[in-house]
């Protein structure tokens, strides 16, 4: 892996050299799920980015310590654990079992720490206290809130200032206007029906912003390298975030802010609260391979809007049936004597090729392209005078490089039992052919065409692959 990796952030809007603040050690914060429902794929669209991201940064040679939250106290759990009759812990419990469920489905390798936001209360209350000390709040009704006319950076990574004649207009829920800089709760009243925390802030319970902050702050020190979500969290959450870290503490919280452009449904961002969304399970229950919907989601290079359609879907199908057709025929040729047709320099060209397109704020789909283009020539040479030893080896290396950050080859041998009765038939088929019963050997072809099986006899022997 080359070692230049060009990230685009948001802050300073444009594309920049990571470099850690600890040389070799890269620290990311990653705003993670609200539990209070399955997440649709949108949802995993983002998850799936920051997965790319550890990846890369992990084969580049980096150790990550990545922080990914759970937010199961907001207006939104809240509202739904009330619903429903039963605590907060008693309601999002499920959501967090299930999100974990589909992060292994999905392959994401695991964060260091997925902290709950229930269990940061003390941080959260410690920032606040520190932006009392600083003159950036206000007391109203049992409230507290973040006077942002304080802090003179306020629009610093969104580009949205708050109007003046809008000082000393607030706003009470988590989630609000794309375009509206408003001083926002940090501290909440209690209210009927909403847990309450009893505090040296006097009691109520934490608004949704804070929280980012001080789980950010508690794991990965008051200043660190990373921080991810999606564009919907540029403003107010992160724009937010930084208020309150840099007004506590007087140093920059984040250096690299990136943000994953969102997944669409003609075009309209799919949400929960459109309708328009499909979750894991959804797509799962109707028969996709979990590991088509990491392809299609991550094909897309992650500043760029992905439309979601069937039809993309059915492409990525093709493309990991093309990845795993590949491997099955290179597992049943054996290798032939000398160097075939595969050169060292091809292997060299996709390394280059793959690399280069990480490193270029990750790239996926050059690096998705790279890949393609290296099974094309596999198969190329399997047609031809075959792949030798050493070519075998060094495409082993390649393959396994590369699907350490894309994770989309198929594993082992799911469906073993079939594939060896396929084997057996295409053995009885080849002595047919050599005591001339080519009736029998025909019948053999048709019957496992009929299962879309199809072969190919090249001078090593026959192959054969699943159309
Ligand atoms: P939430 O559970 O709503 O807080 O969202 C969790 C993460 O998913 C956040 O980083 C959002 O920015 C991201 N997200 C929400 N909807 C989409 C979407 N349609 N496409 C991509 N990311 C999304
Ligand atoms: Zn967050």
């Amino acid at each position: 892996m080359a070692s230049k990796l060009r990230l685009y952030n948001t802050l300073n809007r444009r594309l920049e050299d990571f470099e850690p603040i600890e040389p070799g050690h890269a620290r990311i914060y990653t705003c993670g799920p609200t539990i209070y429902d399955y997440p649709h794929i949108g949802n995993y669209r983002t998850f799936l980015f920051e997965d790319i991201l550890r990846r890369t940064l992990r084969v580049l040679g980096f150790e990550v310590t990545q922080v990914q939250n759970l937010t199961d106290v907001d207006d939104r759990t809240i509202q739904r654990a009330n619903e429903n009759g039963i605590s907060l812990r008693e309601f999002t419990d499920p959501f967090a079992k299930a999100f974990f469920e589909d992060l292994e489905t999905l392959r994401v390798e695991p964060a260091e720490h997925y902290p709950r936001a229930t269990e940061y209360v003390p941080e959260m209350v410690e920032i606040i206290k520190r932006l009392e000390a600083e003159g950036h709040t206000y007391r109203s009704e049992g409230s507290i809130y973040y006077r942002i006319s304080t802090f003179p950076a306020y629009g610093k990574l969104s580009g949205i200032k708050p109007e003046k004649n809008l000082a000393g207009a607030r706003i009470d829920v988590d989630d609000y206007e794309k375009d509206d800089a408003r001083d926002f709760v940090l501290w909440k009243a209690p209210k009927e029906g909403e847990p309450v925390w009893e505090t040296d802030l006097g009691p109520g319970r934490p608004g949704w912003h804070i929280e980012c902050s001080a789980m950010a702050m508690a794991l990965l020190g008051e200043t660190f390298d990373i921080h991810c979500g999606g564009v919907d969290n540029i403003f107010p959450h992160h724009e937010n975030e930084i208020a309150q870290s840099e007004g506590a503490t007087g140093c920059g919280f984040a250096r690299y802010w990136l943000h994953a452009e969102h997944l669409v449904v003609e075009g309209e961002k799919m949400a929960k609260r459109v309708g328009n969304f499909f979750t894991l399970r959804d797509l799962i229950d109707k028969g996709f391979d979990p590991l088509v919907v990491r392809y299609l989601l991550i094909s897309v290079p992650y500043r760029q809007r992905l439309n979601f359609t069937f039809d993309g879907l059915h492409a990525a199908e093709q493309a990991i049936d093309r990845i795993a057709n590949t491997l099955r025929r290179l597992e049943n040729t054996p290798p032939v004597a000398g160097d075939g047709d595969l050169a060292q320099a091809d292997i060299d060209a996709f390394d280059e090729d793959f690399r280069a397109a990480l490193g270029d704020d990750l790239n996926t789909a050059r690096a998705l392209a790279a890949l393609h283009n290296l099974l094309r020539v596999v198969n190329t040479a399997l047609d031809g005078g075959g792949i030798g030893q050493a070519g075998r080896q060094a495409l082993d290396g390649a393959f396994a490089g590369a699907d350490s950050v894309l994770a989309i080859f198929p594993k082992g041998k799911s469906d073993a039992g079939a594939d060896a009765e396929i084997d057996a038939l295409i053995e009885e088929r080849a002595a047919a052919r050599g005591n001339r019963d080519f009736a029998r050997a025909d019948a053999i072809r048709d019957e496992l065409a009929a299962q879309g099986i199809s072969l190919e006899d090249t001078p090593h022997g026959t192959v054969w692959h699943r159309e």
